[in-house]
Formats: C-alpha cells, structure tokens, sequence
C-alpha cells in the first residue's frame, strides 16, 4: 500500500469529494484483503463464506472472489449480486433460516446446493428438491455478551437435532452438517467454544444413530474495531481452533464472517450542510445522518471514530447532526470538534459494516455514493 496514496487519506477524501460529491463511502480494496488473509491466517483449515448482509456491494464481492473466498448468501437479491459477479455457485451456501419457495428456487438454479433449515416446515420445503440440495441444522446458543444475539431468533434447540435428522431422513431429504450463529459483534470467545462443544457431542451422537454428517459451520460474528477497540483476531481466534481440533477428522469447516472483513474498510465522508449556536454549542449539520451511513449507530448499536479533517486545533464540545427533518437524526452529542465551517469535512472510520447496507433515502436524501478504491486506482464494474 506504501506505494500508492492511503485511500482515506485527508487529500484523497477531498479530492474525491470534489471529483463524485458528498457523501461518499469510500472502500478500500487492499483493506479488504487484508482482512481476509489475516482472519485466515487465524482460522486455518476453515473455508471463509463472505456474508453479504454487512456491505452488499459487487466491487467488495468481487475483490473476495479474486482472494479465493466463499460467499454466504441469505436472499435471492444477494444470488443475483455473486452471479453478476462470475462467483461460481459451488463457492456458495444460503443460509437463511427461513425462505420462501421462490428464494430456494433463485439459488438451486444458480447452482448453490447447501441451505440451512432449523425446524420440520422448513426441512418439509426441501422435499421436492432433495436431489438438488444438502441441509445444515442451524443450532441456537443464546450470546448474551454478543452486541448483536441471533439464536433469539433463529437456531433450534440442541436437543431437537435429533428429531430434525430422523425427519429430513424420513423424507430422504441430505443433511450434511450443523451451523451456528453466535451474534455478532461477539465480545469474548467463549460462546463459539462452548458451540463447537455441544456440535461435538452433536454429531457423536448423529454418528451413533447412522447420520454421516461432514461439516460444521461457525458462523459469523468475529469483531471488528470501532471506538472500543477490540480483541486481535489471532488471540481471539486461538480458543476456537483449539475446539476445533477436538473434532472428528475429516470434517468440512465453515466461518460466515461478515463484519470482520469489512469493517475497517470503508470511510465514511460528510460535508457540513450548515451550522448554528444553539445554547452556546455549535450545532454542524451533515449531508449523511441516522437515517444515512450512520443507521449503524442505531440498528448495529455501533460507536463509529468521527474527525474533522479540517479547523485548528483547539477543540469545543459540539453536536453532529443529520441533514433529515427528524429530531432524532443526531449522530453525536458533545463531541470534542474544532471550529467548523460549511463544505468542512467530517470522516467517520470502521463504518464499513452495517452503515451503508442499512442506509434509506428517508426524506429523499439520497445515500452514499460507494467508490472502492484499489491501490490508488477506482474500481469500474470491469475489474
Ligand atoms: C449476519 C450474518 C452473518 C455475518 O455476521 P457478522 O457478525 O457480520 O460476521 C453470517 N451468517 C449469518 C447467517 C448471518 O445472518
């Protein structure tokens, strides 16, 4: 990277605000692919499906596709977005819980054969389809310290795979492994440990009762920076591959990272729109809020890192407003800022996940422009 200006540089922010306008989420593409080697460097021996959800975007699937990754699809808006991309659907899996019979159609035609189901209607949906598709029983382990619990949702008990494999066997329907979620934003490693453990004891027991099932999945979940930084991947990493290693050989590994490989990526940048005293503190309003790139601070309960990349030095504490007519489009109170002044700057980092993918038009102010950088260059639709 030395050798090609940082992306989220102050001067190639401002550059290309002022080539493509405000506001723009910049993406990088090397921050990309290190993030990728460096989770896989931490996982080894375990095959990396992108989750889309995080930051759906063609030029981050294609920068994946080219590292060697495999993606995790959940909708058929999604499949759309891997097959434009040349993905090859072997590379895929669908794990959405919960689908209609049109989305499993979009995906068995694509060519993706592995899809998750975590209770009887689901398993009964794949029944005219069982020579096209294998099933993952996605298992739930509540995660209270998880930013983001998903087994409240989805997941069934570890005591009813049992029950699920006699059924998908009854109808003849494949089921080549179990999955979980942990949450994400996951603080300590203790959940997916204390997972691989009970899918341990999980597939033993399948084993005992005839079911030869191959894979595990461990989901997502794996934190990425923000204001409160958190712990390296490598260490937090080290306790999994532990548990990992107490399986049976021969088993396929599975990780649906999402934010991880994201987060870091991408750099948020506004523009003062406006600005007014209000009791004694300088209100500044941006061209991106809370209903904007900033909807991260509210649906992924995410404290993004904010600067001025303009003023002197000396700081004031100061309110970031949205640019919408809704009082409660406020991205941050009492934050320490410089003087500043319309057509100033204002960044926010680690905004690559859950921001823009969250983002709406609300009030018809249009969201952020993607531009994805690689190595100095922009990516067009042809790279
Ligand atoms: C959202 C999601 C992911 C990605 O989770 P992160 O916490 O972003 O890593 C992976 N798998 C499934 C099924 C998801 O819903």
């Amino acid at each position: 990277m030395s050798l090609h200006e940082d992306p989220f540089s102050r001067q190639s922010a401002e550059r290309l605000v002022a080539q493509y306008g405000s506001p723009l989420l910049i993406v990088d593409a090397e921050r990309i692919r290190l993030q990728y080697r460096r989770l896989g460097v931490a996982l080894p021996g375990v095959d990396l499906h992108y989750a889309l959800k995080p930051l759906p975007h063609p030029a981050v699937v294609r920068v994946l596709g080219a590292q060697g990754a495999f993606f995790d699809l959940a909708t058929s808006g999604e499949v759309d977005m891997v097959r434009s991309a040349g993905i090859a659907p072997a590379r895929c899996i669908h794990t959405h819980p919960i689908k209609r019979d049109s989305d499993i159609r979009t995906a068995l035609d694509f060519g993706v054969r592995t899809f998750i189901a975590d209770n009887p209607d689901e398993i009964r949906k794949f029944i005219k389809y069982r020579n096209r598709a294998s099933l993952l029983i996605r298992v739930a382990f509540r995660s209270p310290d998880a930013t983001c619990d998903l087994s409240r949702k989805f997941g069934c008990e570890p005591e009813a795979v049992a029950a699920l494999l006699r059924l998908a066997a009854e109808h003849q329907v494949e089921v080549e492994g179990l999955s979980f979620h942990v949450g994400s934003q996951t603080a300590t490693p203790g959940m997916y440990v204390q997972a691989i453990k009970t899918c341990r004891n999980l597939l033993q027991q399948a084993m005992q009762e005839g079911f030869a099932l191959r894979t595990l999945d461990i989901g997502g979940g794996f934190p990425a920076d923000y204001v409160v930084t958190s712990t390296p991947i490598e260490e937090f990493c080290a306790p999994i591959i532990a548990a990992l290693a107490t399986l049976a050989p021969g088993l396929r590994l599975i990780a649906e990272p999402g934010r991880y490989l994201v987060a870091d990526a991408a750099l948020a940048v506004a523009t003062v729109m406006g600005r007014a005293l209000r009791d004694e503190q300088w209100w500044y309003y941006l061209d991106d809020g809370l209903y904007g790139s900033y909807s991260g601070r509210l649906f992924d309960h995410a404290t993004f890192p904010l600067e001025a990349l303009c003023g002197g030095t000396e700081r004031f504490p100061s309110v970031l407003a949205g640019p919408t007519c809704d009082s409660i489009d406020i991205i941050a109170e009492n934050i320490a800022l410089p003087h500043l002044a319309v057509g100033d700057l204002i960044v926010g980092r680690s905004m690559g996940a859950y921001t823009w993918a969250s983002a709406t038009d609300f009030n018809l102010f249009p969201k952020a422009m993607v531009l994805t950088l690689d190595r100095g260059r922009l990516m067009t639709e042809e790279d």
